[in-house]
């Protein structure tokens, strides 16, 4: 069976098709630009296939998806004989809200339900569903097409930890609550962590840590998140790349108030020009902050200093969650790879009996235990892999 993963943004589309056989990924692409003019990369996979890198008319994201398919069954380019050749679509979408807790064929009711959602995250559904609608124009009502939540992992958090204490109205009228992100990734290295460490997830309480441009932490219980640090919207938890995090909300007053600035302009402060950039007056990559620091940037360093110690508190308040943790995972962009960032974090956590090896922490490539034998608690890097979690729950929607 073969799934076309899809990842569609406002002028961009992101996609992967998987031979499920062997979970393998035949080709991936990116297309840029819709809507603007246009631009396609495709990269077929393991063939021996040339890439292909141009710019192509895309004036919406129906003709992107017709590009696409074009390229994945194309003589030169292709990796299938032909458009029947792929069974199943799985789609990312960001919010579920309280409808879904679990991935789902996306018929015209789940349609509207995922439109219904658009108030909370008016950025990302819109662009979701233009995909959505997009490939069912171009594949037909035959092929099935399947929705998968950045929201429905966390659906399992009990009350005590999505409600904000703010009057109940706002959660009963206007649904204002915490639904955390990232929960495919999540979903995927938790689950990963139990078979690595070879124990069924039902047993093992797991702190996940998702660090990269955009970054959350996730408290898993037997399987099931139960905190996480987004919140009604991702610019909710740690700070990021660009965005500030937790703060006082009463600064916006005051900020607003000194610099006759409006709403729209302060959540542009708070999402765009705050978090590593606006502390480093620099970079919002942590590569760039890392080189930085080392060659004497105080700001710099101080940005990274402020995201490993609140990555390494809520570590903390977690552990206190959970009553105790087996296992803390790191993982996305800077999780995988930055030795400096984890070795930042990982300096306070002996508090809790999670000792890093600073041999293994600097040796590690792809999975890795990086604790110390010794270590009560075990420290995984796992690269996350959502695209694969997508694809797997759409061959098991679809199988149905
Ligand atoms: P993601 O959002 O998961 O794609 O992560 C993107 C971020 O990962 C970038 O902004 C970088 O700051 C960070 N990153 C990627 N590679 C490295 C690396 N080798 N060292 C430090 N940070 C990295």
């Amino acid at each position: 069976m073969n799934i076309l993963v899809i990842n569609a943004g406002s002028s961009s589309l992101k996609y992967q098709l998987f031979d499920m056989e062997t979970e393998t990924v035949l080709a991936k692409g990116l297309c840029e630009r819709i809507g603007l003019d246009g631009h396609l990369k495709h990269t077929p996979l393991g063939n021996g296939k040339p890439v292909f890198d141009e710019d192509v008319a895309l004036k919406d994201h129906s003709v992107a998806i017709q590009a696409v398919i074009d390229k994945l069954v194309s003589e030169e380019y292709g990796v299938v004989g032909s458009m029947a050749e792929i069974d199943a679509v799985g789609h990312r979408v960001v919010h579920g809200g309280e409808s879904f807790n679990e991935s789902t064929l996306i018929t015209d009711e789940v349609l509207k339900a995922i439109e219904d959602c658009i108030p909370l995250a008016p950025l990302h559904n819109p662009a979701n569903i233009t995909g959505i609608k997009a490939c069912q124009e171009v594949m037909g009502p035959d092929v099935p097409q399947i929705a998968v939540f950045d929201t429905a992992f966390h659906q399992t958090m009990p009350e005590k930890a999505f409600m904000y204490p703010i009057p109940y109205e706002y959660y009963r009228e206007d649904k204002i609550r915490r639904y955390g992100f990232h929960g495919t990734s999540h979903r995927y290295v938790a689950a990963r962590a139990a078979e690595l460490i070879g124990k069924p997830a039902e047993e093992l309480k797991l702190i996940s840590c998702h660090m990269g441009n955009g970054s959350s932490i996730c408290a898993v219980d037997g399987g099931k998140s139960v905190d996480t640090s987004m919140g009604f919207t991702p610019l909710a938890g740690l700070p990021m790349g660009t965005r500030c995090g937790d703060i006082d909300a009463g600064i916006m007053e005051y900020i607003m108030n000194k610099y006759d600035m409006g709403i729209g302009e302060m959540m542009t402060v708070l999402n765009k020009k705050s978090g590593m950039v606006g502390i480093s007056e620099r970079s919002s990559d942590f590569r760039d902050l890392i080189d930085a620091s080392a060659e004497g940037s105080h700001k710099s360093g101080l940005a990274l200093d402020m995201f490993c110690y609140d990555v390494a508190k809520t570590i903390g308040s977690y552990v206190v969650a959970l009553g105790g943790v087996d296992a803390i995972i790191f993982t996305a962009g800077v999780g995988e790879n930055s030795r400096p960032v984890r070795n930042g974090v990982c300096k306070y956590l002996s508090a809790i009996g999670a000792d890093m090896d600073p041999e293994k922490n600097s040796a590690c490539k792809g999975e890795c235990d990086i604790a110390t034998d010794d270590s009560k608690v075990r420290l995984w890097v796992i690269p996350t892999n959502e695209e694969l979690v997508i694809a797997r729950d759409t061959k098991a929607i679809a199988e149905k």
